[in-house]
């Protein structure tokens, strides 16, 4: 699963990008008729925002239920060693 919203992130930062370039020829060539291209950027940043969440969220010990902040092998408030699973 953690991988799904890994590649997720990375396609949704690509299609970003590359959004914003054809945004920024459009502008340049004095064609400012990019809503539909403000759209799609402004999806992928949302997506992005919510893979951001759950990976955040999903970064919990599984024995004392706490928010681990760096995804080490043990849980550095009850200091029990992560099953590689849950990474
Ligand atoms: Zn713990």
């Amino acid at each position: 699963m953690r991988q799904i919203v890994k590649w997720i992130r990375i396609i949704a930062l690509t299609i970003a990008c590359v959004d914003c370039l054809i945004m920024g020829v459009k502008l340049i060539d004095n064609d400012f008729n990019v809503l539909i291209e403000a759209h799609i950027v402004f999806a992928c940043l949302l997506i992005q925002l919510f893979c951001t969440v759950y990976q955040l969220l999903g970064n919990k010990c599984p024995y004392c239920g706490r928010w681990r902040e760096m995804n080490g092998a043990y849980c550095p408030h009850c200091g029990r060693k992560i099953p590689s699973s849950s990474k």
